[in-house]
């Protein structure tokens, strides 16, 4: 059986399955690639064909319009497998984002998971994380660090809530990223009994409609009018941008950078919440284990610590170090993101 190293193989435009002779997340312009998920440091303009799930085409075409999206563009749903140059592939859910998939490869008796972005926190508007036999398990770091562990996300909700109460004449504006976090963020509100309108950026609201269409409930959601009346309400909008209508903003960031107390400050947010959509630490390792995995690779974060723990449980470690990735949960890059 050849080792996986042989026919997968991380090259500058990306981790390339070369019997397939596709690219995954490529971060530059290929002739096939399998996109996971629709955030731009993994789902770029301009590939002549593209393999994805019908939600992560249906948000690419929403964010970079039907053109930008790719020449052929082919849906593959969750389960469904294909083969590709003598490789079987399918996609399973990644739990990241609406439409999120792990990519899984066999090939002459060895099977390779590529995680793309993932989480293990149940999220109201994208399908549970499936983990998956294999030899080879492919993980992002992002926050592959032992000090990072996530707080239950109806705790940070319930912060934002209690603010709102205690600030009745104030707006909350809420930073958060456009595809996934805000979506998530509405779903959680609304869990948490909040039914009144949630106000959003244009950005976001584009995103919000193609969940909608998809099925997820959002309840009350549309843009800010003159008419609205705003002391009080709750209104998400691309970190870092103005929000003229607002009454007295309270400025609010939901990412799961906001542990990182430089990073609070640097947003200047005067309630930071943590709100990731990446696995922490403890779910990473705890998926690397639930692979059964004998090696893991990792595409990009803090690949350091995680090899070094996977070792000491008997696992073989290997840093891909691709570049281009990991950045779309950080506010300060995910404002430029929408402004690009
Ligand atoms: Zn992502
Ligand atoms: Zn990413």
């Amino acid at each position: 059986m050849p080792h996986p190293d042989t026919w997968l193989k991380p090259l500058p435009q990306g981790l390339y399955c070369e019997p397939g002779g596709f690219f995954i997340d490529p971060s530059r312009v290929v002739d096939r690639a399998v996109i996971t998920h629709a955030h731009s440091d993994h789902a770029r303009p301009g590939h002549k064909a593209v393999l994805a799930t019908r939600e992560t085409l249906a948000l690419m075409r929403a964010r970079m319009g039907e053109k930008r999206a790719g020449g052929h563009l082919q849906a593959l749903a969750y389960g469904e497998t294909i083969g590709i140059g003598g490789v079987k592939l399918w996609l399973q859910p990644a739990g990241h984002v609406l439409g999120s998939a792990q990519v899984a490869m066999e090939y002459r008796g060895t099977r390779v998971v590529v995680s793309g972005d993932y989480k293990r926190t149940p999220d109201p508007t994208c399908a549970p994380f499936q983990p998956i036999a294999c030899d080879v398990f492919v993980t992002e770091a992002t926050f592959g660090l032992p000090i990072f562990l996530h707080p239950p996300p109806e705790h940070e909700t319930a912060r934002l809530l209690a603010s709102v109460a205690l600030f009745p004449d104030r707006t909350h504006v809420v930073g958060c990223y456009s595809l996934g976090k805000c979506q998530r963020l509405i779903a959680l509100l609304r869990r948490a009994g909040w039914d009144a309108p949630v106000y959003l950026h244009p950005a976001l609201l584009a995103m919000s409609l193609v969940y909608q269409n998809h099925g997820i409930p959002l309840g009350d959601i549309g843009p800010l009018r003159m008419t609205d009346r705003l002391a009080g309400a709750i209104v998400l909008a691309p970190p870092g941008s103005a929000v003229p209508l607002a009454k007295n903003p309270l400025i609010v960031a939901a990412s799961g950078w906001m542990r990182v107390r430089q990073r609070a400050k640097a947003s200047g947010a005067e309630l930071p919440l943590i709100l990731s959509d990446h696995a922490d630490w403890a779910e990473l390792n705890r998926t690397i284990d639930d692979t059964g995995a004998s090696e893991v690779w990792v595409t990009h974060g803090w690949e350091a610590p995680l090899i070094h723990a996977a070792g000491q449980r008997g696992i073989k470690g290997r840093a891909l170090r691709l570049i281009g990735y990991g950045e779309e949960d950080d506010p300060s890059v995910a404002a430029q993101e929408i402004v690009a």
